[in-house]
């Protein structure tokens, strides 16, 4: 079951890119170790001819009915759904500084005009809006994680793959900690869309974040959210599901072959810790989950090699084997199901290239390629998108800025893309333009809290968070 990984990892994780937002590199955190196939200019011609032309053999996936875009605010449909009183959902919504929203809200109800409640509530919520400053967008932060390790012992076993687990990812009692760190400080998760809007001419404008005193906004996202093959047995979930009671959980395989389901990464560990403290979110939004393909998606395997059977990479083949029931249409309609539960929540989904490209290293007639698949196979799961969080900390241009004669730039334009982030390791990383929203991002994990904790101390105390069930020291690069 071991795979080949370290080398590979070793190699290319040395790379610093070319990239610097603020005068300091920042290294690789994004585990390139799982995609030999990805990397494989022969795959990419399996399933997706070069002049846009669908294989005999591939199914383009049905039912794109809900493939709206995202990007618009959320405490509306959410709110929709539930059963709670006016009064109730204008609470939540003021609490997740939704001022306007709860005040048309209660203003809208038909017995208004008489119902003293209502008009106190709104008359609260008008004294405390009057408390909000606008937040300067320059200055939030993007925070991000990999898949969070549920058990230490078996990430941290000594194998090839530990050392890239103990550089790259958190674990779950990191995670927990950073988070609550995190919210006693004032931080609140807001979304890219919150801090520029595409305009319908398709230029873009500076959005506008309105907090109360005290309140820091940051954006979360997670890469890799796809519970790849080479991650089985070692210590994480296995998959996204929607359980009984509507919410969106982990499944985990316990030794005994027999399931857990539970918080067992970032996704349902914030639905829980927001239900609990709703004023961490922004509007109801939650952080944003950047998504390659080529092993499926949500720890579903919804790529079209499932269902060809054709250039299946090793790990593809022995899952195949061992699950001789697999049904390729379920697994879609099931990924769906569950992408579709996590936008009600308020997550959102980026491109993380189809194949984890390295976007510096890649030609554009390959990036047409991988983008197309990416659209093909994975946005009628997860929705389109018009964000793209690039693999491997690397970026299409320099820190400066796109300019038009950038050729890479101009096709992800012209493909619907505005928001793109990078690797940065700097507190801040922001450029908003009439064309496009940039922002970097700051890798919480291993490598960063051993190495540069003074680097994380605007967000939390490494001493307070470190899992001590880590070997080290932590490899370096
Ligand atoms: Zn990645």
């Amino acid at each position: 079951m071991r795979k080949k990984a370290a080398c590979v990892m070793a190699a290319v994780l040395c790379v610093s890119l070319g990239f610097s937002g603020c005068g300091i590199l920042p290294f690789e955190q994004d585990i390139p170790f799982l995609n030999s196939k990805a990397g494989s200019t022969e795959t990419e011609k399996g399933t997706v001819q070069t002049d846009g032309s669908q294989d005999a053999d591939t199914e383009q996936n049905t039912d794109t009915t809900e493939n709206e875009q995202q990007g618009t605010s959320l405490n509306e449909g959410e709110q929709a759904e539930t059963q709670e009183s006016p009064l109730e959902q204008a609470s939540l919504m003021a609490t997740q500084y939704n001022y306007d929203g709860a005040i048309e809200l209660l203003k809208s109800q038909p017995d208004y005009d008489s119902n003293t409640d209502m008009q106190n509530a709104v008359a609260d919520y008008e004294n405390t809006k009057a408390t909000c400053t606008e937040y300067p967008l320059e200055q939030i932060t993007h925070v991000f994680f990999h898949t969070l390790i549920k058990d230490t012992s078996k990430a941290f076993d000594g194998e090839s793959d530990s050392d890239g687990y103990n550089q790259y990812m958190t674990t779950i009692d990191e995670f927990n900690k950073i988070i609550q760190n995190m919210y006693d400080k004032g931080y609140v998760m807001v979304s890219p869309h919150d801090m520029a809007v595409v305009n319908e001419d398709g230029t873009m404008s500076r959005g506008s974040i309105m907090l109360p005193p005290g309140k820091i906004p940051f954006v979360l996202s997670q890469d890799d959210v796809s519970y790849y093959h080479y991650m089985d047995g070692d210590g994480f979930a296995s998959k996204l599901v929607v359980d009984s009671n509507g919410e969106v959980k982990n499944e985990y395989i316990e030794d005994d072959g027999s399931i857990s389901t539970g918080d067992y990464d970032m996704v349902p560990l914030i639905d829980t810790f927001v239900k609990e403290h709703p004023d961490f979110s922004y509007h109801g939004r939650k952080g944003i989950l950047a998504m390659t393909g080529y092993n499926g998606v949500l720890g579903y395997r919804t790529d079209i090699a499932y269902k060809t059977g054709k250039k299946l990479q090793d790990d593809q083949k022995k899952f195949l084997e061992e699950n001789p029931d697999f049904d390729y249409k379920q697994e879609v309609k099931n990924a769906k199901k569950v992408a579709k539960a996590m936008k009600a929540e308020g997550w959102e989904f980026a491109s993380h290239t189809w194949g984890h490209k390295d976007v510096g290293a890649t030609s554009l007639d390959d990036l047409k390629r991988d983008d197309k698949k990416w659209q093909k196979y994975v946005a009628p799961i997860l929705g389109k998108t018009d964000m793209i969080i690039f693999a491997f900390g690397a970026d299409i241009g320099s820190w400066e800025g796109y300019s038009a004669d950038n050729e890479k730039y101009e096709f992800y334009k012209s493909q619907g893309y505005r928001y793109f982030c990078n690797v940065d390791s700097s507190q801040y990383f922001v450029q908003i333009t009439g064309d496009y929203f940039r922002q970097g991002r700051r890798n919480l994990d291993g490598y960063r809290m051993y190495y540069n904790p003074e680097m994380l101390s605007d967000l939390f105390d490494v001493s307070e968070v470190w899992d001590s069930s880590r070997p080290t020291p932590v490899p370096g690069m």
